[in-house]
């Protein structure tokens, strides 16, 4: 795939260019997380200077309107001044004691009164720990083994749900990587997302086997993709005929689509809730709750065992308390969907002038521009989108200083330090890049 980039004299990477071959030596690709190496787009990502509310800006001195909040955790933007001052107050008294603190006490507090089904949780360092977490407790409460997972749905990079839908794979886990065993995924089913009576019909033929039905609730991995009218309703009915456990990763919702996350927007409640990105306000931290009947049988309390080094950090704890407090303040989650739907609107307008086929799928402050012709209701839907358009669409936006995702299967998310002008900049950068890109 040629670089676009390397075809705009006005828009040039040098010094990420020479960084990235450096980081290229040491580290396997040259980057921490594989979607930071833009292999979805082709091309060399630009290295990151700096951050600062709604802007990135790289070592080559280009500034960028950030739509990936670091993958979803800045909500109120970078460096926000009270999120800054939280973590420099703990910084100054230590940062990390492998000993309880106050403030631990303080977030899950905050977490127990936000989301429905949570009474009690425990906070770990990443989305992926949570979600494994979550998993293992579970199958510890229900003394059963399988999981019933959605393919396209992303949790986390645990064995065991490192599994997507090969096109037969519906009743069977086939592994999606080398290193995850047969039998780390012989426990875990796939149900096509967006499908009910797929999950009903693996319930039926696992009999008293299913230990948890787990979906994003709202799927954000494969692009955005909402439920259907009805779905995770029919998910909490047929786990609870069934006895099995339904869990909501939100580590990408939660505190994102409505302080208490899709469970709160959706009105239906899980057993077990993984939360993540935004609970951390830019720093490592991760979560999973549920009732204390279930919360109590976690170690030490109970037998099933999970424990961390750095789980519960004073800085994460601090700078997630500061965020969900700037989340509580009257008319947040208003202004971000206002921006979100501005965005969405103008995407879906650029779209249409363009004549390109093209589906806009958001829900509160994550939006997805498919291309592709009707509506993405799954795993199968999303693989359907003309992922070269993307990713000519993708380098003309950077080029015009908009940081989209670099994949089609992800959502771009809005903040609270975007403004109203960063969006029309966008909306007006993606008519001008479209024409570019179908040029
Ligand atoms: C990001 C994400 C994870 C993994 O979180 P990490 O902190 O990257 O380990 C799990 N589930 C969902 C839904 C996510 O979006």
């Amino acid at each position: 795939m040629t670089t676009p980039a390397a075809s705009r004299p006005d828009y040039d990477l040098p010094k990420s260019s020479a960084a990235f071959a450096r980081a290229s030596k040491v580290i396997p690709g040259g980057v921490n997380s594989p979607a930071r190496a833009f292999g979805a787009v082709g091309g060399e990502p630009p290295f990151m200077a700096k951050a600062e509310g709604a802007y990135l800006y790289d070592v080559d001195g280009h500034r960028y309107v950030d739509y990936i909040g670091s993958w979803g955790p800045m909500i109120v933007g970078h460096v926000h001044p009270k999120v800054k001052a939280a973590v420099s107050e703990a910084l100054a008294l230590g940062s990390s004691f492998g000993a309880p603190t106050e403030r631990e006490a303080e977030i899950a507090e905050a977490v127990a009164a936000a989301v429905p089904s949570i009474e009690m949780c425990r906070f770990v360092s990443s989305g992926t720990e949570a979600t494994m977490s979550a998993i293992r407790l579970a199958r510890g409460y229900t003394g059963r083994d399988k999981i019933v997972k959605m393919a396209g749905c992303y949790h986390g990079h645990a064995d065991c749900l490192l599994i997507q839908a090969g096109s037969a794979a519906t009743t069977l886990g086939v592994p999606d990587s080398p290193g995850v065993t047969p039998g780390a995924a012989a426990d875990t089913l796939l149900a096509p997302f967006n499908d009910a009576d797929a999950v009903e019909t693996l319930l039926k033929a696992n009999p008293g086997q299913v230990a948890a039905v787990l979906l994003e609730p709202i799927a954000g991995n494969m692009g955005l993709v909402p439920p259907a009218p009805g779905y995770l309703q029919a998910l909490r009915d047929l786990t609870r005929e069934h006895g099995a456990l339904l869990i909501f990763d939100e580590v990408m919702t939660g505190f994102r689509v409505a302080y208490g996350g899709a469970q709160e927007r959706f009105g239906v409640t899980p057993d077990i809730t993984a939360l993540g990105k935004v609970i951390g306000g830019g720093l490592p931290a991760a979560a999973y709750g549920a009732s204390r009947e279930i919360m109590t049988k976690v170690s030490p309390v109970g037998p099933i065992y999970q424990a961390g080094t750095l789980s519960g950090n004073p800085l994460a704890m601090a700078a997630g308390l500061a965020t969900l407090e700037l989340l509580r303040e009257p008319g947040a989650y208003d202004r971000l969907e206002a921006l979100a739907v501005r965005l969405a609107d103008g995407l879906e307008s650029a779209a249409r002038e363009a004549g390109v086929p093209h589906v806009v799928q958001r829900v509160g402050s994550m939006v997805t521009l498919f291309f592709h012709d009707g509506p993405v209701r799954n795993y199968e839907d999303a693989k359907g989108s003309d992922t070269s358009l993307f990713a000519r669409f993708f380098w003309e936006m950077l080029a015009r200083g908009v940081y989209l995702p670099c994949s089609q299967f992800e959502a771009a998310f809005v903040s609270l330090a975007h403004t109203e002008a960063d969006v029309d900049h966008t909306v007006a950068a993606a008519r001008e890049a479209l024409a570019a890109a179908t040029a």
